[in-house]
């Protein structure tokens, strides 16, 4: 046995129930797509969100395309979009063929400024493209300002689809994330904070949006016994094995949330003492799952010492960090995308690391990234 063995950022945690279900799915022939166990987590999903409908898909980024689709986005129009995040919440808008609007982050949160996504509307406006939606995201499970983005896109009146990927478990003023725009999406891939092996939702409480998300996510079959289409459709449904997994995780979302919870603790107690090194606190009224511990890590007043510094350090012992997310304005596929912001996600990305986040992490694991850490600073 080695004495280093891998540390993780965030891997598939299962609990107890999950090999049952996808047991009882076997023994009962339910392989196919759809099934007892997709309307089971559709509902688990309603009854933990509070959302109204919840339509079970094949990712994330699926939940994303059909939101877009639904909320009528076609080639030529445009889509603004956090720049800040994973690629995968702007991609959709390029299956469109539409043009996504990049906007800045805020220090608080991280998330979409409602300063400069006011803005990036105004300046759009001014040129004669009203955006058609708007694609706030709740970064590393931090709820974003969602009052004052909502109140921007009301006065403005466009939709706002809500990508919480990120953010099972997440509330901001008491209310889930996922459930502030037309539509929200979330995710259940393998390194999220729970997951089904691969899989998402579109919720929604216009149950309109969900029932056309399952239509479209089934090929587009309209009702008639040979097979008939009078719209595109697409294969996005989540099958049965997997929503199995979904209704077995559910069961343990609230302790996975704990325990990830614990582990930012737990950084904060032994490294935030150490000159430079700056956590993400919640703003009154968030409640963030803290699905990942992020750090940044500010070179002025660290005696030098860079976030790259530390990751590779980390690395050589075997232990995974990840930098922040590098934004969507910054990225080559997106070069011509208009960006409107202030510089603050270019700065997050430069100083900021993900530090090994799972809920399956021993006291030993979180001990050792602490210590390498640590000793960097001596
Ligand atoms: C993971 C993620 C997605 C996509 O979800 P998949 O299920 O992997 O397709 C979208 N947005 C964000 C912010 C994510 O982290």
């Amino acid at each position: 046995m080695s004495s280093n063995p891998k540390v993780w950022l965030s891997s598939p945690h299962m609990g107890s129930a999950e090999f049952e279900f996808v047991k009882e799915a076997f023994d009962t022939n339910w392989i196919a797509p759809l099934g007892p166990h997709v309307n089971g987590f559709e509902a688990d999903l309603v009854a933990y969100t509070g959302t109204k409908e919840a339509a079970a898909l094949s990712s994330g980024t699926a939940g994303l395309h059909l939101g877009l689709i639904e909320l009528g986005v076609v080639a030529g129009d445009e889509v603004i979009c956090q720049s800040f995040t994973f690629s995968a919440s702007a991609n959709p808008i390029a299956y469109q063929g539409a043009i996504p609007i990049f906007v800045d982050s805020e220090a608080d949160t991280w998330n979409m400024s409602p300063y400069w996504l006011e803005k990036a509307i105004e300046a759009r406006m001014a040129i004669g493209k009203k955006p058609k939606a708007i694609i706030p995201v709740h970064l590393y499970g931090m709820p974003a300002k969602m009052d004052e983005i909502m109140a921007i896109a009301r006065k403005y009146d466009i939709p706002v689809l809500e990508d919480a990927a990120e953010a099972l478990g997440s509330t901001y003023q008491g209310k889930a994330c996922g459930t502030f725009g037309a539509i929200g999406i979330l995710s259940f891939n393998g390194n999220k904070i729970i997951t089904t092996s691969g899989g998402g939702a579109l919720i929604s409480d216009d149950e309109n949006y969900v029932k056309q998300a399952r239509f479209l996510a089934t090929q587009a079959r309209d009702n008639a016994p040979h097979y008939e289409h009078s719209h595109i459709g697409y294969n996005y449904r989540m099958s049965n094995i997997c929503a199995g997994i979904g209704r077995g995780q559910m069961m343990v979302l609230k302790e996975r949330i704990e325990q990830r919870r614990a582990n930012f603790d737990f950084y904060v107690k032994a490294l935030s003492h150490l000159p430079g090194i700056m956590f993400l606190q919640e703003p009154t009224g968030s409640f963030s799952n803290r699905w990942l511990t992020t750090i940044l890590v500010v070179p002025s007043k660290s005696a030098g010492i860079t976030r790259e510094k530390i990751r590779l350090a980390l690395e050589a012992a075997n232990i995974e960090s990840r930098p922040l997310w590098k934004p969507m304005h910054l990225q080559p596929v997106f070069a011509q995308a208009p960006f409107y912001g202030d510089g603050t996600s270019e700065r997050l990305f430069e100083q900021g690391l993900c530090l090994p986040s799972g809920s399956n992490l021993t006291m030993t694991d979180l001990e050792r990234v602490v210590e390498l850490i640590r000793t960097l600073f001596h």
